[in-house]
This record gives C-alpha cells, structure tokens and sequence, in this order.
C-alpha cells in the first residue's frame, strides 16, 4: 500500500471505534473532533504504516504517540508501524 494513501472516512471510523475512542499506544481519551486541523486536548491522527487499516494515535501532549511512536520521533521519518502493535501481533501465536 502507497504512504500517501488516504483511508476513507468509514476506514477511520471503524478504526476509532475498535479503539474504543482511545489512543492505541498509550490508552488517553481522545476527541472525535479533534482530528489534525484541530489541535488541542484530545487531539489525534489516524497513522498509516503501511497498513491496511488507521492506527489511532494522539498527536498532542507530552506522549504524541503519532510522533514519537508512529513516526520514531521525527515527521520525516516514513510512517512506521508502532512498536506496540508489532509486539502485538509477535504474541500472537
Ligand atoms: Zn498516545
Ligand atoms: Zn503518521
Ligand atoms: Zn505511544
């Protein structure tokens, strides 16, 4: 899958609400509405990674799970798949 591929609206979507409105990485309560253009508390991003589906990420805040874990702490890094859901899916069998 292409990095500039862009999820549809229902691929986020879906993506959000399997993660329970939550980051995935750190588990802090986020807000629908605060998506990219909107920044402030609870705001978020739906990472690539190469992917087939979003990873919601927290972009704001001392953890900006979208920097540090899906980017390894620099934007012009290609996105990467988080650790977290690499150790994930090592522990399944
Ligand atoms: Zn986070
Ligand atoms: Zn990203
Ligand atoms: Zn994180």
């Amino acid at each position: 899958m292409p990095d500039d591929y862009e999820f549809s609206p229902q691929e986020i979507e879906q993506a959000w609400n399997r993660a329970g409105g939550h980051c995935e990485c750190c588990g802090k309560e986020l807000v629908w509405d605060r998506r990219r253009s909107n920044p402030g508390r609870g705001s978020w991003e739906a990472h690539h990674g190469s992917r087939y589906s979003p990873v919601i990420l927290c972009t704001g805040g001392s953890e900006n799970c979208h920097l540090n874990c899906g980017h390894n702490g620099d934007f012009r890094n290609p996105g990467v798949t988080p650790q977290f859901e690499l150790s994930l899916r090592e522990s399944v069998p």
